[in-house]
């Protein structure tokens, strides 16, 4: 008799980079004929932005792997210049360190299996570790074996996660860790003496607009600091920098670096350097997906990628991704363009992407459509629900959708060093 058993996991995209890397998304499109969704990836554009945050920001720069851990893209991040990365689970810490044995890899996540912290301390040279509470504390210090007093001799790193209110960000972050200002303040004094490096760390939230977020964030760093009596060696501003998405134009990356570094020279703490952990506004623009239209209704469009896909942010969280018509049949589509909502392939009615997704007015079944934008928190998001897991992911070497028209690609070779 034979075992019949489902799948377990999502199916890996499928890659196809040992195949001629073809110039252009449309390229592709006409050779394939893709009745899956086709994952474009843009290593150069990732590497360009890569390079343009190390180069802009004052401080340490830490790629967050859970933004986009596919190895192109964390290959890309490195060739931009990123030397560290923002691990939050074992299976990233591994997939880093076999990546890139050079690199720094720092545990950013507040509540960690015990397991994982033994592994990441003792089999991949990771030193540091946040916490946002006494028990965590605990549990790293009896991981690590690091004794009172041996930190600095061990090089153990302690981050304390520090609570933010609520702010404006697209996609909020306040609600699930760090410690109060009190107890963050009680946690700095408590980790000093383990601590061969202190440190403390906050996020904003994600896609955040306003540089003044981190100028609040940085004035309450302040205090805790101060309320704590004790000396720090980093201050971690976190991730959150913003990208474009039709109808948002976030103010230049500099804006931001201006902020937090003359938030940062206001505290005046002596020794102290600037960490910061990037995702979205590093890997965003050099990705996008491919979808094909399977039925056209009025002005809604079902698509064979969805919510429990690659396109989940476009789902509740109520992101809009920039949208371009690519047919390869005539007639060639209509110049007047509409709003169109778009339906994922699962049954589920919440698989329903509101957008509005601007496209020729004539959109027709088997037309295909590039969704931008999408090489953050996209293809890592993707279930096997209902069984639509199948995808491919290839390297294009045009530019990002929403790429400036007079914006170089810098490093063009770069897609063939995958
Ligand atoms: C998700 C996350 C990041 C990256 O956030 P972006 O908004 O993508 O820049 C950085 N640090 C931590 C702790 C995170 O959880």
């Amino acid at each position: 008799m034979t075992l019949l058993r489902t799948r377990a996991a999502v199916t890996p995209l499928r890659c196809s980079f040992d195949a001629e890397i073809l110039p252009s998304v449309d390229a592709l499109i006409a050779v394939e004929r893709p009745e899956e969704p086709m994952h474009c990836l843009r290593p150069a554009a990732i590497a360009d932005a890569a390079a343009g945050f190390v180069a802009g920001f004052p401080g340490q720069t830490l790629y967050a792997v859970k933004c986009n851990p596919e190895p192109a893209v964390l290959r890309a991040v490195w060739d931009g210049g990123v030397r560290h990365f923002d691990c939050a689970s074992a299976a990233e810490v591994a997939l880093v360190r076999t990546m890139f044995p050079e690199a720094g890899i720092h545990f950013m996540h507040p509540v960690k299996a015990r397991g994982a912290i033994r592994a990441a301390w003792g089999e991949h040279g990771v030193r540091d570790f946040v916490l946002d509470s006494a028990d965590e504390l605990a549990k790293i210090l009896a991981e690590t074996g690091v004794e009172a007093g041996t930190g600095a001799a061990e090089g153990l790193g302690l981050f304390i996660r520090l609570a933010l209110p609520k702010g404006t960000a697209m996609h909020d972050l306040s609600g699930k860790f760090g410690a109060s200002p009190e107890d963050a303040a009680a946690l700095l004094r408590a980790a000093r003496p383990s601590a061969g490096r202190l440190g403390l760390c906050f996020h904003v939230g994600s896609q955040m607009l306003d540089p003044l977020a981190w100028r609040q964030a940085l004035a309450l760093a302040g205090e805790v600091i101060a309320a704590a009596g004790v000396a720090i060696e980093v201050i971690d501003v976190g991730g959150g920098f913003p990208v474009a998405y039709p109808g948002i134009e976030p103010p230049p990356l500099g804006a931001f670096f201006a902020e937090i570094e003359a938030s940062f020279e206001a505290l005046a703490l002596p020794g102290a350097i600037l960490w910061a952990e990037p995702g979205r506004a590093l890997v965003a623009a050099g990705g996008s997906v491919v979808v094909q239209v399977q039925a056209r209704r009025g002005q809604e469009l079902f698509v064979n990628d969805g919510v429990y896909g690659a396109l989940s942010d476009a789902g509740a969280p109520g992101f809009t991704f920039p949208a371009r018509l690519i047919r390869l049949d005539p007639p060639p589509p209509a110049a007047a363009e509409q709003p169109f909502v778009l339906f994922g392939p699962t049954c589920d009615s919440a698989d329903r992407m509101a957008g509005p997704f601007w496209l020729p007015e004539d959109v027709a079944e088997g037309d295909w459509i590039e969704l931008g934008q999408l090489g953050a928190y996209g293809a890592c998001l993707r279930t096997a629900f209902n069984g639509f897991d199948r995808a491919r992911l290839v390297e294009v070497r045009d530019r990002p959708m929403l790429a400036a028209p007079d914006q170089p690609l810098a490093q063009p070779g770069l897609a063939l060093a995958a």
